[in-house]
C-alpha cells in the first residue's frame, strides 16, 4: 500500500487508497484480540421440522461482542478474517463451541436434543490440508459420532482445485456430511452437486421471498415457486435432504410444505438464539411433552 513517512514522522495516507488498508489492518488485530480475548459468540438456528415444528438440528452462526462496537454480524468481519488468515482460528473456535454446546445438549435432552449441527466453512479452511484431521479429532474430544455434523458450503468456497476435492470426498467418507448453502444463487449449482459428495442442499432465501404472495406479482412468485420445486424435486432424485432457509411468515412455511420440503430455518420458526435461550426452547419443549 502506498504510504510514506511525512517530515515529523507521521504516516500519510493517500486519500481513497490507505485508508481501506488501515481500516482492514485495524479490523485484523482486534479479530486477534477478539479471539484471544473472548469476545466472539456462537448462536444457533433452528432447523424444524415443517410438519411437527420439532427442532432437528441448528446452524452455527459466529457474532462478535465488540467491546466499542457493540454487536458485530458475520458479514462485516468473516471476509476481512478471510483475508488475514484469521478464519483459520475463527473456524477452529466455533467448531469447537458448536461440539461442546451439541454434545452438552445431547446429554441433557437426549432424542429431543437437536440431532446435529451445521457450521459454516469458508474456502482457505478447506485448503487446509490438516483441516479433515482436524474436524475429526474436535468431534472425538467432545465424544460425538461424525453424523452429528454438517459443514455448510458456499459455491466460492468450494471451486476448483485438488486439495479442496480431497478435503470434500475425505469428509464424506468419515461420515461427516456436506451441505450446500445458499443454493441456487451460484452459477454453477448443478455441476456443484456431481462435482462433490454434497448431503443436502439448502436452498436459498431469495427463492423463499414472495413465495407466498397472492396477487402483487405473480410472474415473480411463480418463478420463485417454480425453482423451489425444481430444487425439491432434484435433492428427491439425488437422495439428498432439502432445507429452505429464510423462512419469515407461516404462509411461507405453508408454501414451501405444499412443494415437497420437510425441513426449514427462518426467524418465522425461530430467530438464531443463544446457547441459554436455545436450552431453555427445549426445556420447555421436552416439558410440555412429558406433561411435566
Ligand atoms: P448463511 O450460512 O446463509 O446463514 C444464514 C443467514 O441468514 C444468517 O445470517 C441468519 O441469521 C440469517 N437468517 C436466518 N433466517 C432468516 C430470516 O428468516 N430472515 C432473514 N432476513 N435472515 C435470516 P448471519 O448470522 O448474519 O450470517 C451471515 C453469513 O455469514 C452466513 O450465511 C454465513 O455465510 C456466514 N457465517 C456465519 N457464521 C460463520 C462462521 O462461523 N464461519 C464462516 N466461515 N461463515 C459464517
Ligand atoms: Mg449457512
Ligand atoms: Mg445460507
Ligand atoms: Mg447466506
Amino acid at each position: 500500500a502506498a504510504k510514506q513517512r511525512g517530515k515529523a514522522g507521521y504516516v500519510r495516507f493517500l486519500p481513497g487508497m490507505a485508508e481501506p488498508v488501515l481500516a482492514h489492518m485495524r479490523l485484523g488485530g482486534e479479530l486477534r484480540r477478539a479471539l484471544d480475548q473472548d469476545e466472539l459468540e456462537v448462536v444457533y438456528q433452528p432447523i424444524v421440522a415443517l410438519d411437527t415444528g420439532r427442532v432437528v438440528g441448528v446452524e452455527s452462526l459466529v457474532r462478535w461482542n465488540h467491546p466499542e462496537r457493540g454487536l458485530v454480524m458475520p458479514g462485516d468481519f468473516i471476509p476481512a478474517a478471510e483475508r488475514t488468515g484469521l478464519i483459520a482460528d475463527l473456524g477452529r473456535f466455533v467448531l469447537d463451541r458448536t461440539c461442546r454446546q451439541l454434545a452438552a445438549w445431547l446429554a441433557e435432552f437426549g432424542p429431543a436434543a437437536p440431532g446435529h449441527a451445521g457450521v459454516n466453512v469458508s474456502a482457505r479452511q478447506l485448503h487446509d490440508p490438516g483441516f479433515v484431521a482436524h474436524v475429526l479429532a474436535t468431534l472425538d474430544g467432545h465424544g460425538l459420532t461424525s453424523d452429528r455434523l454438517v459443514l455448510e458450503l458456499t459455491e466460492s468456497a468450494v471451486l476448483r482445485g485438488s486439495q479442496v476435492s480431497r478435503t470434500l470426498h475425505d469428509l464424506d467418507q468419515a461420515g461427516v456430511r456436506l451441505a450446500l448453502d445458499d443454493f441456487g444463487t451460484g452459477e454453477s449449482s448443478l455441476s456443484l452437486l456431481r462435482a462433490f459428495p454434497t448431503a443436502i442442499v439448502k436452498l436459498d432465501k431469495s427463492f423463499v421471498d414472495g413465495i407466498e404472495i397472492d396477487d402483487a406479482d405473480a410472474a415473480a412468485r411463480d418463478a420463485r415457486q417454480a425453482v423451489a420445486r425444481a430444487v425439491v424435486q432434484l435433492a428427491g432424485a439425488l437422495g439428498l435432504e432439502a432445507v429452505a432457509e429464510g423462512i419469515e411468515s407461516e404462509a411461507q412455511a405453508e408454501q414451501l410444505r405444499a412443494l415437497g420440503y420437510c425441513f426449514g430455518q427462518g426467524y418465522h420458526l425461530s430467530r438464531p438464539l443463544s446457547a441459554t435461550a436455545l436450552t431453555t426452547l427445549l426445556s420447555s419443549r421436552q416439558r410440555a411433552l412429558t406433561g411435566g
